[in-house]
């Protein structure tokens, strides 16, 4: 079931940037955003893409005060062929919803997301931008957004997407980030909000982050919130092991975001022929495998960085260097495979590359 969109255009288009090699991430917006509105009477409503500005929202609303918010982070690729590609999108929409499900917000019909994707996309197609590397970033979000204070499931909400262009996330290219590992401070439990793209997930994860970028590291690993023993994530990605030939991934448990990268990455794996084993898995036996040599390589997944190697690991004031603090060859290969779909230099033989428009 598509949404009927009304389109409103700017009447005063930005000037694109011109050094692609400048965009950062999340800095600049185009000229559009996609606006609907639901009440639990009425369902979603007033679907409509309009120029980007600020969204006039009550002081008393709901997202405010009881940080009922969820979002999604995607991109578009300007592809080999001169089409604009999302990759996995569905994945998407769907996880959208799971997210809605958990945070008791309205969910969206998937055939009605997609078409709103699409729509913004292909109205904003100039602005996906052409250096090797580089994509137009979507951030769909939904939010809760009563006008008073009571806490209870919400009866009117948002949704929203907005695009940014952004930069090649290796400007130097691929290197490997140091992490620490974090004691203290956990980021989601389970039966709690981890599984979900919600805000508040990230609001708690701020503190242990500015701690280890303190210490002098780009990122913290996650243990779980009970025994702290297990690993869950790192920063915002998932993360992945390479032990004996191996691969290991904590399981989705719960408290883990089912990442799209990590689901990609883990098919792509497994059709070269490597085991995948998705189980917890301890910081005691991570430190078994570093010192005796059978820690190959480990690395991060996530849209932004699509795989982020790790060369350091800092624990209780011993710091650890993994694969000669140099990105691995399957890390490389996963990179190079991932990217090679998404911006259609390769063969797509999963079909994850979508078509939404030429450029
Ligand atoms: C978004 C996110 C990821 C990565 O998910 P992708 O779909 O691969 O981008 C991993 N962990 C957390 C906490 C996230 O928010």
């Amino acid at each position: 079931m598509k949404y009927d969109i009304s389109i409103t255009k700017t009447t005063n288009p930005a000037a694109r940037p011109t050094d692609e090699s400048k965009l950062g991430f999340g800095k600049i917006f185009t000229d559009h955003m996609f606006l609907m509105d639901y009440a639990a009477d009425r369902g979603w409503y007033n679907a409509r893409i309009v120029p980007f500005g600020p969204i006039p929202t009550h002081p008393a609303s709901t997202v405010f005060h009881y940080g009922a918010e969820i979002f999604e982070g995607m991109k578009a690729y300007r592809a080999a062929d001169g089409t604009i590609r999302l990759f996995r999108p569905l994945e998407n929409v769907r996880r959208l919803n799971q997210s809605a499900e958990r945070l008791c917000l309205p969910t969206i019909d998937e055939e009605g997301c997609l078409d709103i994707l699409n729509q913004l996309v292909e109205l904003e197609r100039d602005w996906v931008p052409h250096s090797e590397g580089t994509s137009l970033y979507l951030r769909p979000f939904l939010y809760g957004n009563d006008p008073h204070l009571g806490v209870h499931a919400v009866s009117n909400a948002v949704f929203a997407v907005i695009c940014s262009p952004v930069g090649a996330y290796y400007a130097t290219g691929l290197n490997p980030v140091s992490i620490a590992i974090e004691s203290e401070d956990v980021r989601a439990v389970r039966g709690g909000t981890g599984y979900a793209k919600c805000g508040g997930n990230y609001a708690a994860s701020l503190r242990a982050g500015k701690r280890a970028e303190e210490k002098g590291y780009n990122q913290v690993l996650w243990l779980d919130g009970v025994e702290r023993k297990y690993i869950e994530e790192v920063g915002a990605m998932n993360v992945m092991f390479k032990i004996d030939g191996k691969i290991v991934t904590p399981a989705l448990t719960g408290s883990v975001l089912p990442g799209i990268t990590r689901k990609s990455a883990i098919e792509l794996l497994r059709s070269w022929g490597y085991d995948v084993e998705e189980r917890l898995f301890s910081v005691e036996e991570l430190f078994d495998a570093l010192e005796n040599g059978r820690l190959e390589e480990a690395w991060g997944t996530g849209t932004a960085a699509v795989v982020s190697p790790i060369g350091h690991l800092f624990y209780n004031g011993k710091e650890y260097t993994v694969s000669d603090n140099k990105i691995g060859p399957l890390t490389q290969r996963l990179y190079d495979e991932l990217t090679a779909i998404q911006w259609g230099r390769a063969e797509d033989p999963f079909g994850w590359s979508v078509k939404v428009c030429h450029g």
